[in-house]
């Protein structure tokens, strides 16, 4: 079947995308332990982000769960297809000439080499929401590392699923000891120091 399937050019190339938006297009990557903060700092960047004129989209974990991936679950396996589904799609959302933000707990790290692998050099931001499990267990947002430590949810990263700490992320977060609005200055300052944002 793959045999049959030729890569179609596109008149319009991934450049031209971008130059017509005036941004540059690159993926921030948020990867941390649920509650660790990456939608609330992922959205507020956004927030930022939309509100200087840049053309931007968030991609998160539980609504992608809704519709794209409705059909995986969290076996091993369907994590490393969900991942493959969303590093795909931020792929093409970049290829539009977008900032893509991408809020996934995505515990492997061979499953974030495999989006970074699909990215530019300097594209792939990789965002690691450093908190403590401890904090993010004591926030516990919506209830689930009550329902894991119950028994009441299996394979729930940190508690019996484990969680591969990137060896060597762009960014490191700590939102124990920094608020919503200095991680958002972290990042932003991150963007204008490569030049991947010019205000
Ligand atoms: P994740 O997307 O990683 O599962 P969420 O962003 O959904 O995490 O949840 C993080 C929770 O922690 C939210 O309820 C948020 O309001 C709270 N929180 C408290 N302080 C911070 C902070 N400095 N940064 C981010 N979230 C914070």
């Amino acid at each position: 079947m793959e045999d049959n399937i030729v890569w179609h050019d596109h008149k319009v190339v991934r450049s031209q995308r971008a130059e017509n938006k005036n941004q540059k297009p690159c993926l921030l990557w948020f990867t941390g332990l649920s509650g660790s903060g990456k939608s609330t700092i992922a959205n507020a960047l956004d927030v930022a982000l939309h509100n200087r004129g840049y053309h931007t989209f968030l991609l998160d974990g539980d609504n992608v769960r809704h519709g794209l991936c409705k059909d995986l679950g969290f076996s091993n396996e369907d994590r490393v297809e969900n991942i493959r589904r969303i590093g795909e799609v931020s792929k093409l959302f970049a290829d539009a000439g977008l900032i893509v933000l991408s809020a996934f707990i995505s515990p492997f790290n061979s499953d974030r080499r495999m989006v970074r692998k699909l990215f530019p050099a300097g594209e792939f931001i990789e965002v690691y929401m450093d908190t403590p499990l401890a904090t993010c267990e004591e926030r516990d947002p919506k209830g689930l590392y009550q329902k894991a430590r119950a028994g009441e949810i299996s394979d729930f990263t940190g508690v019996d699923s484990p969680y591969e700490a990137p060896a060597h992320p762009e960014i490191s977060l700590d939102t124990s000891g920094s608020s919503v609005d200095d991680c958002v200055e972290s990042l932003i300052n991150y963007l204008l120091d490569r030049k991947l944002i010019v205000g």
